[in-house]
């Protein structure tokens, strides 16, 4: 969107909605459709091309309002107050799961289903949670001292915060050790070792996180041989795609997932590379039972006969929280109104650019691209040899540690970071301290990827001339 085009759409939202509030006594408080009726009115799918937001707009008015329940409204005096929910979420999750091509088994129109979440880590959290009640329904309540959660080293720190809460023993958190042989992925062998060590010594494999796009530099754990080693355990697998998800729209990237039928569960942050604003992360699972047995509570004053119906999705049940943000509106509105076509596009421009990006780097022969690049993410440094040239010991060039350069790099991205011009971060893989050059900005373009390398040389030249270890 260029500035004047969100400065039109955002004047028509805002007539939309106080056109809404002007009207809401109008409206039956409570929603008076039949369960189900949404999904008859809208399309099976999300549309390939963009729609103009007037026809968006038309839609929200002639079938969403009916099917919401009018918190708003003056009449409303029923709940606590508080911001409406909607069953919208049933077909967005749908849509954007056939958009990732996942099996039909996690898909409403399966036996699965998703759900829209606030962050990855709460997605996690219900996925353990469900996990472990579903296992020591097998193995006895008493045992869960002896459950074990398996991630790689390169695993975001949500999933080990999931487990703890999770009631998982802290020592029972396995982060296995990676390498760049496997540029950074989880070796199956590893984890099989892994869990043999743990099974004779008397513990339950219960969880394996599997990361597909990893935070500190992208790498993509091998989906099909995991779920082949967790499977022989009766293990709960999750994939964990909050980053990278995104690119698996694209047909070239959605081979990175293929083995995802043997997960059980699967989650994706829309608010990270996907257009859709904070927060938003949309799990699905293949059992929502399991979900459902351990997250259901049936309060008195929540009873209705829609729920009872068991006809509607009742997502208290899926997650922590009782109330929930409309999130599905959000994510509905991205979906139309940028079309497949145009989210891929927009993933295809981001990779572009961090290719573009990484071939400047691979140029200066000073620097080297630390591991290779996937996705939008080029993970880079000075290299020893570079600073080396400009040490000397006893007139000779001397030979700069792993140690001194990691300092090095360090001090440059803090030189970058504080002009302001641009901003990266960093990251430590098996001891090398590597910047990271995430490109995933909506408004970014070429050039401000030319203007970023450019930063990065002047202050690598500064630094260099001037470098003592
Ligand atoms: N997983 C990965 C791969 C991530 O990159 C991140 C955040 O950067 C998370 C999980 C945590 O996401 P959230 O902040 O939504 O819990």
């Amino acid at each position: 969107l260029d500035p004047e085009e969100f400065r039109r759409q955002g004047h028509m939202i805002i007539d939309f909605l106080a056109d809404y509030y002007h009207d809401v006594e109008k409206y039956p408080v409570q929603s008076q459709v039949e369960p189900g009726y949404l999904r008859k009115c809208l399309p099976k799918s999300t549309p390939h091309n963009p729609e103009p937001i007037e026809t968006i707009l038309q839609d929200v008015q002639e079938h969403i309002v009916p099917g919401l329940t009018h918190w708003q409204s003056p009449n409303f005096f029923a709940y606590f107050q508080c911001t409406t929910a909607t069953k919208l979420e049933t077909i967005v999750v749908d849509w954007l799961g056939q958009m990732l091509e996942l099996p039909k088994s996690f898909l409403f129109s399966g036996n699965g289903g998703g759900v829209l979440q606030g962050t990855a880590c709460e997605a996690v959290l219900c996925t353990i949670v469900a996990a472990r009640d579903q296992m020591l329904s097998q193995i006895g309540r008493e045992n869960l001292i002896k459950l074990v959660v398996y991630a790689s080293d390169q695993t975001h720190c949500a999933i080990q915060k999931a487990a703890q809460i999770a009631g998982i023993h802290p020592m029972n958190f396995r982060a296995i050790k990676t390498s760049k042989s496997t540029s950074y992925a989880l070796s199956p062998d590893s984890l099989r070792a892994q869990i043999c060590e743990d099974v004779d010594a008397g513990l339950v494999p219960l969880f394996l996180c599997a990361t597909v796009g990893t935070t500190p530099t992208a790498a993509i754990d091998p989906l099909e041989s995991l779920c082949a080693v967790a499977k022989d355990y009766g293990m709960w697998v999750h994939v964990d795609a909050a980053y990278a998800g995104s690119a698996y729209i694209c047909p070239e990237f959605r081979h990175f997932i293929d083995g995802v039928e043997g997960a059980n569960s699967f989650s994706l942050n829309a608010h990270k590379w996907f257009l859709t604003s904070l927060d938003c992360c949309c799990l699905w699972v293949k059992d929502p039972s399991a979900l459902i047995k351990s997250l259901s509570t049936n309060p008195e004053f929540l009873r209705n006969k829609a729920s009872d119906s068991k006809q509607v999705v009742d997502y208290k049940d899926w997650q922590i929280t009782l109330t929930r943000r409309f999130r599905s509106l959000k994510l509905w509105f991205v979906l139309r109104s940028y079309g497949v076509a145009n989210l891929r596009s927009f993933m295809r421009n981001h990779v572009k650019m961090a290719n573009h990006f990484e071939g400047l780097v691979a140029m200066d022969k000073r620097f080297e691209i630390v591991v290779p690049t996937n996705f939008a993410m080029v993970c880079f440094r000075i290299l020893p040899s570079a600073l080396s040239e400009r040490v000397y010991k006893n007139g000779k060039l001397d030979i700069v540690s792993e140690e001194h350069a990691n300092e090095a790099n360090r001090k440059l991205l803090e030189s970058i970071n504080i002009s302001g011009c641009v901003f990266m971060t960093h990251a430590v893989v098996e001891g090398v301290y590597v910047i990271r050059f995430a490109v995933g900005a909506t408004l970014v373009e070429e050039r401000h990827v030319i203007t970023a390398w450019k930063v990065v040389q002047e202050h690598a030249n500064v630094m260099l001339s001037t470098y003592k270890p």
